[in-house]
C-alpha cells in the first residue's frame, strides 16, 4: 500500500522516531516504566503552566472521547447541573455523555461558525443558580473554530463554578494559561498536537476539585479519582495500560523540546495554516470559519463553486499522490476539511497546493473536452 501523509486533526503524522519507540515491549510493572509514566505526567503540568501540589495529572485508558466521559461523570453527578456551551459535534457529544449519565444538563448552542459568548454565560448561570459546572470545547475540530475560552473562564471563575475545558485538538499546539484562567480539567489525549499515536488521554485536575470526585463515579474504568490514585502512588496504571503508546508518547514530548517547545509548535502550525489559507483562496476555495475566529490546527472549506465538483473524486486524485484529507462535519453546508498538524511543513502545504490546483485543471480540461466533443 502507498503510504500518505495525514491532513487530518489527529491520529496525526508521527515521525519515524516516534513509531520506533513501539518496537520494545516493555514490561508494566517494572520501575523504569512507572518513571516514564511520571516523567510524562511532570511534563504535562509543565506545558499548561502549572505544578503541584495546585494541580496533578491524570493519564486514561482509551481515546479522546474516553477521558471527557471520564471527567464529566467523575466530576458530575445527579445531585449537579452542567451548562454545556456548544458549537460543533464534540460540545454536543458533551451532552450526549451526560444524558448517558444522568447527569441533569442546560445545552447551550451557538451557530457553528460562532463562538459562546461569556456574557450569555454569565446570564445563563444567574437565570440557573443550580448551575454546579460549565463545560466547552476548545478548538472545535468539527469547523476548525477557536473558542475563546479566556473570557468564559472569568466568567465561570466569578460565579464559583467548576470549569471543564475539552482542549484535545489544541493542547499542545496554542498555549493555554491553564492555572492563570483557573481551568479546573482540560483533557487532551495522545495523537494530537503533542504527536504521539492513540492509546490514551490525559487530563490535567486542579486537585481540590480532584478531590471532591472520590467516590462519585459510576462508571469503574473511568473513575477518574481512582485512575488517580492508583497512578499517584508510583505512576502504576490502574488496569493494563498501552504500553506502546506510553513509549512512543514520551518520545514525542522530547521532540517537542527540541522543537522549541508549544511556542515553536503553534508557530509551525500557525505558519501551515495561514499558508494553506492563502494559496486555497488563490484558486477560489474559501474557509467556512471567518479570519478572526479560523483556529491554527484544522480548516474548513466550502466545496468549489463548480457544480460537478465531487469530494470523493479529489480526496482519491490527492490521496494517490501522498495525503489525506478530512470530509467536512458542519451540517449546514457542503464542506470538507485540511488539518495542517502532525509533522507537516510548509512544503507539504504547497505540495497540497499543486495538486487541488492539478485537479480541477484536469476536471475543467475534461469538460472541455466533452463540450467540444
Ligand atoms: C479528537 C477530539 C476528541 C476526541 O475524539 P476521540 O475520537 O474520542 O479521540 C474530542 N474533542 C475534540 C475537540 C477532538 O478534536
Amino acid at each position: 500500500m502507498m503510504n500518505y501523509k495525514l491532513l487530518t486533526p489527529g491520529p496525526l503524522t508521527t515521525t519515524d522516531t516516534v513509531k520506533k519507540e513501539m518496537l520494545f515491549d516493555h514490561c508494566t510493572w517494572d520501575d523504569d516504566y512507572k518513571e516514564i509514566t511520571q516523567e510524562i505526567r511532570r511534563k504535562l503540568l509543565g506545558l499548561a503552566h502549572v505544578g503541584e501540589p495546585e494541580y496533578t495529572c491524570v493519564l486514561m485508558q482509551g481515546s479522546g472521547t474516553f477521558g471527557v466521559e471520564s471527567v464529566l461523570t467523575s466530576s458530575a453527578g445527579p445531585e449537579d447541573c452542567l451548562l454545556i456551551a456548544s458549537n460543533g459535534a464534540y460540545g454536543d457529544r458533551m451532552a450526549d455523555i451526560a444524558k448517558h449519565a444522568g447527569i441533569p444538563f442546560i445545552q447551550y448552542c451557538e451557530e457553528y461558525d460562532r463562538v459562546p459568548c461569556a456574557d450569555r454565560i454569565r446570564e445563563l448561570i444567574q437565570k440557573n443558580p443550580e448551575i454546579t459546572h460549565v463545560s466547552m470545547v476548545h478548538s472545535e475540530t468539527t469547523s476548525g473554530i477557536l473558542n475563546d475560552i479566556a473570557s468564559v473562564a472569568k466568567v465561570v471563575k466569578e460565579a464559583g463554578r467548576v470549569f471543564i475545558v475539552d482542549a484535545m485538538s489544541s493542547f499542545g499546539g496554542v498555549d493555554i494559561p491553564v492555572g492563570d484562567l483557573g481551568i479546573d480539567f482540560i483533557i487532551s489525549s495522545a495523537n494530537k498536537c503533542i504527536q504521539g499515536v492513540p492509546g490514551f488521554s490525559f487530563i490535567i485536575c486542579r486537585r481540590d476539585e480532584l478531590m471532591k470526585c472520590n467516590g462519585k463515579a459510576p462508571s469503574l474504568s473511568l473513575d477518574l479519582y481512582s485512575q488517580w490514585e492508583t497512578m499517584e502512588k508510583d505512576g502504576k496504571w490502574r488496569f493494563t495500560s498501552p504500553t506502546h503508546t506510553v513509549l512512543a508518547f514520551a518520545q514525542a514530548l522530547r521532540e517537542m523540546e527540541e522543537e522549541g517547545g508549544i511556542e515553536a509548535r503553534s508557530r509551525r502550525y500557525a505558519g501551515n495554516n495561514r499558508l494553506l489559507i492563502e494559496k486555497l483562496a488563490e484558486l477560489g476555495i474559501r474557509p467556512y470559519i471567518e479570519g478572526e475566529y479560523q483556529g491554527p490546527i484544522i480548516t474548513t472549506f466550502f466545496y468549489p463553486e463548480d457544480s460537478s465538483f465531487s469530494f470523493e473524486e479529489m480526496y482519491r486524485y490527492i490521496k494517490e499522490r501522498g495525503y489525506a484529507i478530512y470530509p467536512g462535519k458542519v451540517t449546514d453546508a457542503d464542506t470538507f476539511r485540511i488539518g495542517n498538524i502532525g509533522e507537516i511543513y510548509e512544503d507539504d502545504i504547497i505540495k497540497l497546493y499543486g495538486i487541488i490546483k492539478e485537479f480541477l485543471e484536469d476536471k475543467e480540461n475534461q469538460e472541455n473536452d466533452r463540450e467540444e466533443q
